[in-house]
């Protein structure tokens, strides 16, 4: 398919645009907007949002049996909620977000709609309630018109441990699109909605905003709400926006932030207007480059996509350092790898075929029945993690594994903390690779697990990380992380912002 207008990037199938270049394929032209810009449309009444919102469950109805983001789509409540948003518009009680297209993925509780974890497990699970970041985004007049397919329980790196299916790459439909919030990714890439929310444990955010070429914020562990969220790893999971901009992330972050009384982890701590960090300047900004981030194995197009990325940051005024080493960071995968799958074998615990969820009846006894419902109800990956899981919490175990983690866990804190005393951010990429073929992985699980190398130390340490595109190797994605010290998410929007104010890799989007 060809585009009409200025095409920047042409390869052979793949077709690169910039803005205000029109889709050949006759599709409504506004599912091409960002928050802010359908935010100013729907204000000045030149569209509205069951317009907005026709436009986008046309275009999921187009390209989402290719791309296979979505596990639900939720049309009719999508108009429901579109007409609501725009009585709030006409009675000028508008938000950033009012009426505005979403894509939530599948492990946030939607009260009423199904919410599956991509799981058997949970096939049929109907919420009874909604997670908090629901109930704010309702609030403020969301408009959701699906659901994000994922890896299972959000355990995997590529969304091939759906129990459904895998989402492809927008960008090359025999690629991952990331994970676990790989459909969540790939469906802003695709056009499918203006944002989505996605959920990072290790990296499950950064990881496929990297893949897809989209904006993706990992907040302060705390920042915001878990309550309603299906839990993993409950010290590390957070939620967070996958986005087209940075200016887009602030919107989302503005409204989904904040303390809840609902859950005991989340932070007290006031929430800033987000879109007051949207400052274009990085003047004297201290800039941290860790050395361990460019790890063995590294692909070489990426590793130059991101020195060219940070000399771009140089010459809009950063000060570099190039030589940081944070010495603990090679332990991170194995200590994710004791507390993620101890955390998760505790929390899943609660799937036993009594309470709610997938449940087997036709067994001999209770036990069978609860032991048929775990091993038919969870897929190979989540199971292999409950098994890890129970054995480093075992009695005898405990102190070698477990213990041994979190002190380690406490040295790589330590050592960022260490680090943010001389630089106000740290630049990496946000993976060593560029979105890797359908089935390249699933066989060898160490492999899949390296692929979030760059992400999980962020995760281990609490603190906040933004990956935004920066270039393309070979035709396909690159992305940059960008980290801070906790609750310094506004200097990662400035530095973010900045950026892409003098580039344009996330105004590229794949033609599918
Ligand atoms: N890929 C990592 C894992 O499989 C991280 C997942 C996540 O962030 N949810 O555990």
């Amino acid at each position: 398919m060809r585009l009409k207008g200025e095409v920047t990037f042409l390869r052979s199938k793949w077709c690169w645009k910039t803005k205000n270049i029109i889709r050949e394929d006759n599709l409504p032209n506004n599912t091409q907007l960002t928050i802010y810009e359908a935010h100013q449309q729907l204000k000045q009444k030149k569209i509205s949002s069951v317009e907005l919102t026709q436009s986008y469950l046309q275009r999921i109805q187009h390209v989402d049996s290719r791309v296979k983001a979505l596990v639900s789509v939720t049309a009719d409540q999508a108009i429901i909620q579109a007409q609501i948003a725009d009585k709030m518009i006409a009675a000028g009680e508008c938000t950033p977000l009012t009426g505005i297209p979403a894509i939530i993925k599948d492990n946030m509780c939607t009260r009423g709609i199904k919410t599956t974890c991509s799981s058997k497990m949970l096939e049929h699970f109907v919420p009874p309630y909604n997670a908090t970041v629901i109930e704010k985004l309702n609030k403020a007049g969301m408009v959701m018109v699906g659901k994000a397919n994922m890896d299972e329980f959000a355990m995997g790196s590529s969304t091939e441990n759906s129990a459904f299916f895998t989402t492809r790459n927008p960008w090359d439909l025999k690629r991952v699109p990331g994970g676990s919030s790989g459909g969540s990714a790939a469906s802003v890439a695709a056009g499918e909605a203006i944002y989505s929310l996605g959920s990072d444990t290790g990296g499950s955010i950064r990881q496929p905003a990297g893949f897809c070429s989209v904006t993706g914020l990992k907040p302060t562990y705390g920042r915001v709400s878990r309550y309603g969220l299906v839990a993993f790893a409950s010290s590390l999971d957070q939620i967070g926006p996958l986005t087209q901009d940075v200016r887009d992330c602030a919107l989302v972050m503005n409204c989904i932030s904040g303390h809840d009384p609902s859950d005991s982890t989340s932070a007290p701590q006031k929430v800033p207007d987000y879109s007051k960090s949207l400052i274009p300047d990085v003047k004297g900004l201290r800039v941290g480059i860790p050395k361990e981030y460019f790890v063995e194995g590294m692909q070489p197009e990426v590793k130059a996509a991101i020195e060219n990325a940070i000399n771009k940051m140089i010459e809009l005024g950063a000060v570099v350092d190039w030589n940081v080493s944070l010495p603990s960071t090679p332990y991170a995968l194995a200590v994710y790898y004791i507390i993620a799958p101890s955390e998760a074998s505790a929390n899943l615990a609660r799937y036993d075929g009594v309470k709610y969820g997938f449940s087997y009846q036709e067994g001999a006894n209770m036990w069978d029945n609860m032991e048929k419902t775990r091993q038919f109800g969870f897929g190979a990956e989540v199971k292999r993690r409950i098994m890890l899981g129970t054995y480093a919490l075992s009695s005898g175990y405990y102190d070698a594994y477990y213990l041994k983690a979190q002190k380690v866990r406490t040295l790589i804190r330590r050592e960022f903390e260490k680090a943010f005393t001389k630089y106000d951010v740290l630049i990496t990429p946000t993976s060593p690779t560029v979105p890797f073929k359908i089935g390249e992985k699933t066989s060898d699980p160490v492999q899949m697990y390296l692929s979030d190398i760059c992400t999980l130390p962020i995760n281990i340490a609490g603190i906040p990380a933004i990956s935004i595109p920066a270039g393309f190797a070979g035709g396909l994605p690159v992305g940059m992380q960008i980290i801070g010290k906790p609750f310094s998410e506004e200097m990662l929007f400035r530095t973010a912002f900045t950026y892409q104010q003098a580039t344009n890799w996330h105004l590229n989007k794949p033609v599918v």
